[in-house]
């Protein structure tokens, strides 16, 4: 189907963005990659009268490393997946490498995933594992926004009107840290049917420092797993840890059967899951070089 008709705005920087979104009120958007928005507008879902490209304003895509790893906006999921400076935080390279299908990750941008808020969408466990920062521009103003704020409710945020997403920084680990995150696909282009974030930091002695675990497709908004964080912290990497991990994942995961599978499936799928992201998240703490990829069944 055809979208609705809509007036075509080019913004030239952010500011300019902002003062356009601000005087077309709420029949307006911002199209930043397309891939959630135009196959909503295809399908009528979304039918706004006012489109504010984002594509066109110079230096909203980047990856800088300074204290914290800085990934513009507009930085397409392609872009991290090949980023040398992303090779330090391994997790963010996991979750761009594995979205969907070279078309999509060519086109989709961070930016974009976090403020559509899907809960089906994979940066918000992987953002929320890492305790990232959103940097947003309104006509207010600049604000900082944590991302356990931002990431309010599926399809929700704490953006406010005409407020644009410019920034989102990670913070870089020091000394012996990991993460990783595993999805399980059905396919490459499809979203995922479960995942889990794990980001850990071990102490000189190898048993875990700090742990923080997220699942993500499973809920309305990604979920934290505190029961799993807790049998972590303290103890050494064995079997019976990982089977307390899986445990505690299961018990808080609260799956809907869907097409994807039973709700059961994806409970198990997520216990499974947590254990490979937990066993690899450990090893690049380490300082091994361990690659993740997705699962499909
Ligand atoms: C076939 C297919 C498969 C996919 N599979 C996956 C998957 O497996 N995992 C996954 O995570 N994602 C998946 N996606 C979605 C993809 O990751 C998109 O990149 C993402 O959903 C939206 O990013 P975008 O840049 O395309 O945003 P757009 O579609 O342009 O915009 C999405 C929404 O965010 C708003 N917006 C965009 N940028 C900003 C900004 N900077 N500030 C404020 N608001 C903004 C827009 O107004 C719109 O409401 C898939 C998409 C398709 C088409």
């Amino acid at each position: 189907m055809y979208p609705r008709a809509f007036a075509y705005h080019r913004a030239k920087s952010y500011a300019e963005a902002v003062s356009l979104l601000s005087e077309l009120g709420e029949d307006a958007k911002f199209l930043a990659g397309g891939q959630s928005l135009i196959p909503l507008m295809k399908l009528r879902l979304s039918a706004p009268r006012h489109l504010v490209d984002l594509n066109f304003i110079p230096e909203t895509s980047y990856i800088r490393g300074n204290g914290k790893l800085r990934l513009g906006a507009m930085t397409r999921h392609s872009e991290i997946a090949a980023s040398a400076e992303v090779a330090r935080l391994a997790i963010l390279h996991d979750c761009a490498a594995g979205i969907a299908d070279p078309q999509v990750r060519h086109m989709g941008t961070i930016g974009g995933s976090i403020a559509e808020a899907d809960p089906t969408g994979d940066w918000a466990p992987v953002l929320l594992a890492t305790g990232a920062t959103v940097k947003v521009l309104g006509p207010a103003g600049e604000r900082m926004i944590e991302i356990g704020d931002f990431i309010l409710d599926a399809y929700t945020t704490a953006l406010e009107a005409a407020e644009v997403v410019t920034e989102i920084a990670v913070p870089l680990t020091a000394g012996r840290s990991g993460g990783a995150y595993v999805a399980l696909k059905r396919c490459a282009p499809v979203y995922a049917s479960a995942s889990v974030a794990v980001q850990l930091t071990l102490h000189d002695d190898e048993t875990c420092r700090e742990a923080r675990v997220y699942l993500g497709v499973l809920g309305l908004t990604a979920t934290r797993v505190e029961a799993a964080e807790e049998s972590l912290r303290g103890h050494a990497m064995e079997e019976a840890l990982m089977a307390r991990v899986r445990q505690a994942v299961m018990d808080v995961a609260q799956p809907a059967g869907d097409m994807r599978g039973s709700a059961e499936y994806k409970r198990q799928a997520a216990g499974a899951l947590a254990k490979l992201a937990v066993e690899a998240a450990w090893r690049r703490a380490r300082g091994e070089q361990v690659e993740v990829t997705h699962l499909y069944a």
